[in-house]
């Protein structure tokens, strides 16, 4: 069974890294975008002790409705209905304005299931270590700090999910002085 597992995870690291192959992060280095699906699924893994299949798989897929062409019908079709539902708890609707999906994030958190939960802790946990490293181009240090006493309010409603994680993201609100 183990070995099913390893190359499922491969699988949807291919298929992200394709989708993905043309994008870049908002560092300075400009970063390959994949970098980040990978680097949340490690804290997933390395940080939360967590190897659930599917949690893992929609860590690695996580940003390619959101930030892609790619679909949920065709997530559906390549990785289950299970794995598309929980890459879709954690896309924004593009419908939205920017503030309002800024607002959806904040009160969505809470009524996501647990497994959306932990892929949105490690992945804010990716973000917010990435803007404590360096800050992107034409980002000023006020927005910076916003983002961080934004992200502390989308982490309220995620709480009760993983200690580790949860632990590792006061910390680094504790360095940016965020209240929590
Ligand atoms: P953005 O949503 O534009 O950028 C942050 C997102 O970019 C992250 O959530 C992450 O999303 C992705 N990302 C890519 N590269 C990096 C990286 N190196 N480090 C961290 N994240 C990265 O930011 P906001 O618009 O939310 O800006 C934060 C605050 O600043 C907001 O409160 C906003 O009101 C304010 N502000 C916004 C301005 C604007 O022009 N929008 C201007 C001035 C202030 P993912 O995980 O999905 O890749
Ligand atoms: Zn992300």
């Amino acid at each position: 069974a183990e070995s099913l597992h390893v190359a499922e995870v491969i699988r949807c690291a291919d298929f992200a890294a394709i989708k993905h192959k043309d994008q870049r992060r908002k560092d300075p280095e400009k970063t390959p975008y994949i970098n980040h699906p990978i680097g949340v699924a490690h804290i997933l893994t390395h940080e939360g002790g967590i190897t659930d299949l599917q949690v893992i798989q929609a860590a690695l897929l996580h940003d390619t409705v959101e930030d892609t062409e790619t679909t949920y019908e065709e997530l559906v079709d390549v990785f289950g209905k299970e794995v598309a539902d929980l890459v879709m708890e954690v896309t924004d609707d593009k419908n939205l304005s920017k503030q309002e999906r800024k607002q959806f994030q904040i009160e969505h958190a809470p009524h996501t299931s647990h497994k959306a939960k932990l892929v949105k802790l490690a992945d804010k946990l990716y973000n917010l270590r990435d803007l404590s490293r360096t800050t992107p181009e034409n980002w000023t240090a006020e927005r910076v700090q916003e983002y961080f006493v934004w992200s502390s309010k989308c982490v309220a409603g995620l709480r009760g999910t993983n200690m580790k994680l949860e632990d590792a993201l006061d910390a680094v609100f504790k360095q940016k002085g965020v209240k929590v």
